[in-house]
């Protein structure tokens, strides 16, 4: 029986969980949006990388 179902847009193997779309779990949900974030966060901009580390 062949079914129609889309894939987990993360990982690309597993069907996506309704409960978790459009990822297979929590899990990759959680990966994709670290990946983002870290992305976000991995703009090269001069000066940045240094300022984080006063205040703590
Ligand atoms: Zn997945």
């Amino acid at each position: 029986m062949k079914r129609d179902v889309p894939l987990c847009v993360f990982c690309r193997i597993h069907p996506i969980d309704p409960a978790w779309r459009p990822f297979c779990s929590d899990r990759c949900k959680l990966q994709d949006l670290a990946r983002w974030v870290d992305g976000a966060y991995a703009v090269p901009d001069e000066g940045v990388a240094d300022a984080e580390e006063r205040d703590e």
